[in-house]
């Protein structure tokens, strides 16, 4: 039996150049600060249905600045 991972997501504004990519993937998880166009997380740990939103977030950010863990839950 196998466990479903549970995702959760951090971002390094420092890498971040403000495309704005991942706001279109989910935007229910990341929004652009208005003042710098960096990235804000606004759901670290986002429901298991904005996953694949999630992971496409990650592929098209060009500056490589989200970074998924999974847990497994026992
Ligand atoms: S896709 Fe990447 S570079 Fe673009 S705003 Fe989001 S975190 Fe920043």
């Amino acid at each position: 039996m196998s466990q479903v991972g549970v995702v959760r997501v951090a971002v390094d504004r420092g890498s971040c150049c403000g495309s704005g990519n991942c706001v279109v993937a989910a935007p229910e998880v990341f929004d652009q600060d208005d003042t710098d166009g960096l990235v804000l997380l606004l759901r670290p740990d986002p429901p298991p249905e904005a996953a694949d939103r999630v992971r496409r977030a990650v592929e098209t950010c060009p500056a490589g600045a989200i970074h998924l863990t999974s847990t497994t839950g026992p």
